[in-house]
Parts: C-alpha cells; sequence; structure tokens
C-alpha cells in the first residue's frame, strides 16, 4: 500500500506526519519525494549513499547542420528553444527532454546528449524502515522526473509512505497518481483551509481517498473540520499545538521518539487508513458503499 503525505502549501508539518508515522510501524519505507528540499533526513539522521543518477536527454545542436528554419523553436512547447536571426538558442533547465525537435529537425542538426539533474539516495543502515529520497541538482526543473526514478525503488510488498511535494503542480500531481490513499496535513486556518481545498481537488481529480490530519489543532477555527464532517472525509488524526511537540520539532526530534503515546495513535491512524483503502477499492470495483 502507498501512502502519500500531502499538503495544498509548505510548512503545515506535512513531513512531521510522514516521518513520526514510518517510526511508528514496522517494517515500512518511507520515500521523501519533496525533491527540491527533501527535509525527512533532517529528522531521521541517516546515513546516505547513492543508488541512482538521474539523467535527462538534452538537445545540442550542430551548428554546421543548421539552418535556421526554427522548427525545433516553433515545436518546443516549453520555451527551451529560441531562434535568433543568426543562431538557435537553448535554455537548458527548461528542457523536458521530450526529444521532439530532433525528430522536427528536417536537417538533422539536432544531436540528444544527456545530462544529470538529479540523484537517488537511500539509507545506508539495515534499519527496519528503509529510507530513500530523491534530490532535485540545483536550477533544474524537472522535479518529476527525480520523482518517477525515486518511486521506481518502492518494494510493493510493504507499506510505503511518501512524503510529497507541497503545492498542487506536476510533482505532487506525480505523487497522488501513484497513491493508494492520500492523507492531507492542513491546519485549520483560513489560508489553510483555501490550500487544502485545492489539494483535496487534485487528489479527488486522481480518484485517490482522502483523510485528513489536522496540525496545530485549536488554533484558527473549525472550517476545515466542518467541511470533512459535510463531505464525509475522515479526520484521522489530530495533533494539537503543543509546546512539547513543537519544542522535539525545533530540535529535529520525531515526537514519536519521545512521547511513546503517539506511536499508538499513528498506528491507529495506519489501521484507518488500511480500511479507508480497502472500502474505496471495494466502492471502485462494485459501485457500493
Ligand atoms: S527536447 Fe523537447 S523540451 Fe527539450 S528543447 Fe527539444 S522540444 Fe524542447
Ligand atoms: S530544426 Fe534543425 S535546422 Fe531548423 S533551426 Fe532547428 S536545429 Fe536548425
Amino acid at each position: 500500500m502507498k501512502i502519500a503525505i500531502a499538503s495544498g502549501k509548505g510548512g503545515t508539518g506535512k513531513t512531521t506526519v510522514a516521518v513520526n508515522l514510518a517510526l511508528a510501524l514496522e517494517d515500512v519505507q518511507l520515500f521523501d519525494c519533496d525533491v527540491e528540499e527533501p527535509n525527512c533526513n533532517l529528522f531521521l539522521g541517516f546515513e546516505l549513499e547513492p543508488v541512482e543518477e538521474v539523467t535527462c536527454l538534452f538537445p545540442e545542436i550542430n551548428t554546421d547542420k543548421c539552418t535556421l528554419c526554427g522548427n525545433c523553436a516553433d515545436f518546443c512547447r516549453y520555451n527551451a528553444l529560441a531562434a535568433l536571426p543568426k543562431k538557435i538558442l537553448l535554455f537548458p533547465s527548461l528542457c523536458h527532454g521530450c526529444g521532439g525537435c530532433s525528430f522536427v529537425c528536417p536537417a538533422g542538426a539536432v544531436e540528444e546528449k544527456s545530462r544529470s539533474i538529479g540523484i537517488i539516495e537511500k539509507a545506508s543502515s539495515d534499519a527496519s524502515l528503509k529510507f530513500f529520497q530523491g534530490v532535485l541538482n540545483i536550477g533544474e526543473a524537472m522535479a518529476t522526473l527525480v520523482i518517477r526514478s525515486l518511486l521506481r525503488h518502492i518494494d510493493e510488498s510493504k507499506p510505503a509512505i511518501i512524503d510529497s511535494p507541497p503545492g498542487t503542480a506536476c510533482p505532487v500531481l506525480a505523487v497522488l497518481g501513484f497513491a493508494d490513499y492520500c492523507v492531507l496535513v492542513t491546519e485549520s486556518t483560513p489560508f489553510g483551509f483555501h490550500d487544502f481545498l485545492l489539494a483535496l481537488e487534485a487528489a479527488k481529480a486522481l480518484k485517490v481517498p482522502v483523510g485528513v490530519v489536522l496540525n496545530r489543532d485549536g488554533l484558527g477555527d473549525s472550517r476545515v473540520e466542518d467541511f470533512c464532517r459535510a463531505e464525509g472525509i475522515p479526520i484521522l488524526l489530530r495533533i494539537p499545538n503543543d509546546r512539547m511537540i513543537a519544542r522535539l520539532y525545533s530540535e529535529g526530534i520525531p515526537f514519536v521518539k519521545e512521547m511513546p503515546e503517539w506511536k499508538e495513535k499513528f498506528e491507529d491512524m495506519f489501521e484507518t487508513i488500511k480500511f479507508e483503502t480497502i472500502k474505496a477499492l471495494a466502492f471502485k470495483s462494485t459501485g457500493v458503499q
């Protein structure tokens, strides 16, 4: 079972939930897909080793063959190529490596080269928690490619917890499209509610069942909760605005390690997720709720 931990915006406690859930369970895998800023390991402190270099093809224009017809620049929907009067300019960070420019070049002037855009790393220890993270090289835009490479390392025989990037853009959709269940972490504030709705819409569009974790519960108002009740979305867990939890977070310590009562709460949450996933699968195949 693959559980995505997502949020409509950064700073809601998504990584905290992913790390604490992973540490509360036995024999699970944790994947940090926030490849622009992976930070699960700040709390885990594993020694990491590289397991894969993620590469992307990009075009190189052979100026001897190029007739400056402009076909390639016209074709590139990512604006990675610009046709100037005397040369074709390439903006490598915008290139998605689709290979289309080489296909439409009538002069055979586009050669495809490979470049590194990121790396996949894993925890070198043999602990019961298997940890992997993807790291996108600075200045690169192809987060989705790194995420897809990272998710190929999932062992399907074990539960996988996937810390997704924040927001609702392509990298998040790549994770949600892969997940069996989505845990949306949110705070019950006006801004939190707005971003929560956007993330919920994305999960719904991809037909992924959703449950909610209310972080810093007690701050703000009841709008997320009221909405969830009206829509039949389960509240899986409430993490209070607790001084001890905040202190442990600021020290980089997962609170499940120091507050053992939370282990059981995360285990219960996992059991609810299993139940909700099975229910959603049954509904998908039979149409009966
Ligand atoms: S490979 Fe695709 S994205 Fe890259 S420059 Fe060519 S057409 Fe554009
Ligand atoms: S399509 Fe080929 S020939 Fe035309 S401008 Fe691009 S590289 Fe040059």
